[in-house]
């Protein structure tokens, strides 16, 4: 979808009123909502005032379209979540004799992540308002 058919970008500052409310919906509520819940809340919102959009166009829009500080970042974190929990996971590893030991390759990408992780969230972009 080019960003000059997608709904969220062509009807901005028209006259539906749903529409010029998600980007400040979307600013407020990124890193305390998921995406996949804002996109299923948006959905609602618009098809309240008789807009459809389906929850891919919608992806689409935040990952391809919105460029924002916070949006950009708020995915980015996402995405670290995702990569942080992996990591962890895999970082303490238990043989079939019960003995735990660390890999070494895992504990050092848990670690860069998480220094990712907090790198973003001291960035001016990520400061709540
Ligand atoms: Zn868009």
């Amino acid at each position: 979808m080019q960003q000059n058919d997608c709904k969220l970008c062509k009807y901005l500052g028209g006259s539906v009123r749903a529409i010029n409310e998600v980007p400040r919906y979307v600013e407020e509520n990124v890193g305390k909502v998921s995406f996949s819940e804002m996109t299923r809340q948006i959905i609602d919102i618009l098809q309240a005032e008789g807009v459809t959009m389906t929850a891919q166009e919608i992806e689409v829009h935040f990952t391809k379209h919105t460029q924002t500080p916070k949006v950009v970042l708020g995915r980015i974190l996402a995405d670290l979540h995702d990569v942080m929990a992996v990591a962890k996971s895999e970082v303490v590893v238990t043989d079939e004799e019960n003995h735990t030991s660390i890999n070494p390759k895992a504990l050092q990408s848990y670690l860069e992540t998480v220094k990712n992780i907090t790198a973003i969230y001291k960035m001016d972009g990520m400061k709540s308002t």
